[in-house]
């Protein structure tokens, strides 16, 4: 039996185990270019389920859940090495930050001040620049209660950060529960007025990385709008109505079924659902995936009123992952929780503003389960 005190959010806890696989490891997993120590924290909760994440992006490196026989498979499409993280790729599994999604044209004004930011995605800022959260090394600790642990990642966002105005402390915790469900808790709070939207931008495939496309796996969003945007994915500040568009997973629906009706290049989906009301403060879920060979399903659940479906449209072949897979077109799907895209320019949003004084927080949770066919 091992004893350990272990002290979170200024409490002193302890507790008791009698099993070494239920438990966290931290072990090195590289440098980064500057030449700082990279972690990696392997989770594993008493079901066996594991979670590994890294000190590189505050960010999920894969994630080991049974199938409906209990044969395990790593749903998280990424690298091996943090090589591979290090390289240019489309944020596979960071946390993103100060500002997820879009900013139209790289700029806001606040407090009657104008900000200018890095223009990465055309004339706009996307996912918090060109070195934005899931580019910094966070500072970790992990934590074993009696029933589950985690890791909680920390660090300042430095005033003036890609253009962004404040010291921001920030605080990112992934807690694994026994019920297989992965919980990740962000906090936040600043010196001075900024806008702050974070999210975490884990590719998923329930048949495991790297087992082809996502097509044939079956998903239900709990929204009747989205935001309608320009062809570049820039808000108008109007809601549009899903119903009667090849949009709509009111009703769970395969990813594949009506795909390439939707009118953008490349084509896929890349849409910020508003969700109904019923998914608030984390009662029903806000979307529903199911893999139907595997059996494994993933509910999604957060307190944000946003969610962002992206089906890797932009994925073309040229990364190599994990076991040496390359990445194509669809092999893997995000869901990230958020406030709506650019909403520091749109009035008629929800407030992303964070003000001295303020705590900002928000909870999301990735469930999963598997179910007979
Ligand atoms: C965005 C996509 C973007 C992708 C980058 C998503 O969150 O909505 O438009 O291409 O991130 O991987």
């Amino acid at each position: 039996m091992i004893l350990r005190f272990i002290c979170l959010a200024g409490v002193l806890m302890t507790s008791t185990f009698s099993s070494a696989a239920d438990d966290v490891i931290r072990t090195p997993f590289g440098k980064t270019k500057e030449g700082e120590a990279v972690d990696i924290f392997t989770l594993q909760n008493s079901k066996g389920m594991k979670v590994r994440l890294i000190t590189f992006g505050a960010t999920i490196q894969s994630i080991e859940v049974p199938d409906n026989k209990g044969k395990m498979a790593d749903v998280i499409v990424g690298f091996d090495t943090l090589e591979g993280f290090l390289t240019e790729h489309p944020y596979f599994g960071g946390t993103i930050g100060r500002v997820c999604n879009r900013i139209g044209n790289a700029k806001f004004s606040l407090d009657g001040k104008e900000y200018t930011l890095a223009a990465n995605n055309g004339p706009h800022s996307l996912h918090g620049g060109k070195k934005g959260f899931d580019r910094k090394n966070w500072t970790a600790e992990s934590f074993i209660t009696t029933i589950d642990r985690g890791v909680r990642f920390t660090r300042t966002s430095p005033d003036g950060e890609e253009g962004y105005p404040g010291n921001v402390r920030l605080g990112v915790t992934f807690t694994l529960t026994n019920d297989n469900a992965l919980r990740i808790e962000y906090d936040a709070i600043t010196d001075k007025s900024t806008p702050i939207n974070l999210t975490n931008h884990a590719y998923f495939n329930l048949a495991g990385s790297g087992n082809g496309t996502i097509l044939d796996h079956q998903i239900m969003i709990n929204a009747t709008q989205q935001t309608a945007t320009d062809e570049t994915l820039i808000p108008t500040g109007k809601l549009a109505p899903v119903a009667g568009t090849p949009i709509d997973f009111t009703k769970s629906a395969k990813i594949g079924e009506r795909i390439k009706e939707i009118k953008a290049t490349p084509i896929g989906y890349d849409h910020n659902y508003v969700l109904e009301a019923s998914s608030k403060d984390l009662k029903a879920p806000a979307a529903v995936v199911r893999e139907p060979n595997s059996g494994r399903v993933m509910e999604v659940y957060t307190t944000e009123p946003g969610l962002q479906f992206y089906t890797g449209n932009f994925l073309d072949g040229t990364i190599k992952g994990k076991k040496g897979a390359t990445y194509n077109q669809y092999n893997g799907f995000c869901l990230e929780s958020q406030h709506y895209p650019d909403s520091v320019n749109k009035k008629e949003f929800p407030s992303t503003i964070l003000k001295p004084g303020e705590k900002f927080s928000s909870t999301t949770t990735y469930k999963f389960l598997a179910v007979a066919e």
